[in-house]
């Protein structure tokens, strides 16, 4: 059964959009436009374009993880800024033939990521097209102070970094090694990459607190996504290789597969963990939100004056690239 046998709004009622209870004040798909009553705070919006071939591959990768994944992307964007989601609107293009069962997986994934992350779609369209091509906006509040941007870092303020780093890369590096994934440790890097967890919890009370100065998720690698921060913040950065968060999952695979795992931390990306800056006054604050939010979070380096990013080993400056073969548990033996 393809999408031009069921036609779009065979499609939609396929679908169940229209058939979904929605809080007082909202009006949801199926209306000219989805309404919502206008929040007390600043909006966050965000919007991703993922165009199969250059974002994803539908043979390797499952509609359900898709759609999750597509919607966990973006509502991290707006923990980044300190904010919550509240809803999303989804456009979809695909060609005639694809399997309607794709689509509704598709939407299962979503709906999934809806539940999980307390965010609703409430609209979007659907059209022919001659690639598949999911769109996705996500509307958020950031109910602090104001929204955290990346340039609001200043020399001396305390570099933080939630959860681990890294276990997405290598779980990409597994699955596309050969898809087959049998250990526990190997299941739980795959699970990182294919259904990351951004931090809401974090990101929303981080925001409400007004306890950084600057946030941004890390999605392209920490090295990149620091130096992201340092720039807009007018600034430079110091990471501490030493200090980097790895999970023992990802220590044991790299050990045992010959990999570096500082290199993953550090450039890996698609982490979706949250990287912010404080000041050092707030240091006991900082460990406080995180743990009400219940996500760890570790100090790994600092802004300091000047441009760029420098990688420190235990006080020196190396050039990362060298670092292979650092021993990044040596300091706890
Ligand atoms: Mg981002």
């Amino acid at each position: 059964l393809t999408l031009k046998d069921v036609g779009e709004f065979g499609l939609l009622r396929r679908l169940g959009l229209y058939d979904r209870a929605f809080p007082s004040g909202w009006v949801g798909p199926g209306d000219d436009a989805a309404c919502m009553p206008p929040p007390a705070y600043s909006l966050v919006l965000t919007s991703d374009l993922l165009v199969e071939g250059v974002h994803f591959r539908s043979t390797t990768t499952s509609a359900r993880d898709l759609g999750c994944k597509a919607v966990a992307v973006n509502v991290s964007d707006v923990a980044a800024m300190g904010g919550r989601p509240l809803a999303f609107l989804v456009a979809l293009a695909a060609p005639a033939e694809t399997p309607v069962g794709w689509v509704e997986e598709l939407y299962g994934g979503m709906a999934e990521a809806e539940k999980a992350f307390g965010c609703l779609l409430v609209g979007g369209d659907t059209s022919g097209g001659p690639t598949r091509v999911l769109s996705l906006t996500v509307l958020g509040v950031a109910p602090g102070p104001g929204p955290v941007t990346r340039g609001g870092g200043r020399p001396g303020d305390d570099v933080y970094v939630s959860g681990t780093l890294g276990d997405s890369a290598l779980g990409l590096r597994l699955l596309e090694a050969g898809g087959v994934v049998r250990t526990a440790p190997e299941r739980f890097l795959a699970s990182r990459h294919l259904r990351p967890s951004p931090r809401l919890a974090l990101g929303a009370a981080i925001g409400a607190g007004g306890v950084a100065r600057a946030m941004i998720d890390v999605s392209d690698g920490l090295l990149q996504d620091l130096g992201h921060v340092a720039r807009a913040s007018g600034c430079g950065a110091e990471l501490w290789a030493e200090r980097l968060p790895l999970s023992s999952e990802l220590v044991a695979v790299t050990a045992a597969e010959g990999i570096d795992p500082v290199g993953l931390a550090l450039e890996g990306g698609e982490d979706y963990e949250l990287l912010f800056a404080a000041e050092p006054l707030r240091r006991r604050e900082v460990f406080r939100v995180a743990q009400g939010a219940g996500t760890r979070v570790r100090r790994v380096g600092r802004l300091v004056e000047g441009v760029g990013v420098q990688v420190l080993a235990r006080g020196l400056p190396v050039a990362w690239r060298d670092l292979r073969g650092f021993d990044h548990f040596a300091r706890r033996r």
